[in-house]
């Protein structure tokens, strides 16, 4: 018995190191996403991401505004930064 329970806190053990190191990456990770945001006019007509709510070329939009890592905003939503608030 104490030769199985060796063997499983063996395994048990780096287990809860892997979780330990994900959890501070997820923390690390999310805090980039966080501080990487941008806002996105979601329709066709609009072309830039912006890094303001407040700002003029977000308010002309008619449809939703999306707020969204500016990595989503270039390779999914294919906008570039707006000239006037980035
Ligand atoms: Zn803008």
């Amino acid at each position: 018995m104490t030769g199985i329970a060796i063997y499983i806190s063996f395994i048990i053990l780096p287990v809860k190191n892997i979780i330990k190191f994900s959890l501070v990456f997820m923390l690390c990770a999310s805090f980039k996403i966080t501080t990487d945001k941008v806002y996105v006019c979601d329709s066709k007509g609009s072309v830039a991401y912006h890094g303001s709510k407040d700002c003029n070329g977000l308010n002309k939009c008619t449809h939703e505004v999306i707020y969204i890592t500016k990595t989503d905003a270039v390779n999914t939503y294919s906008k570039r930064a707006c000239k006037m608030c980035y």
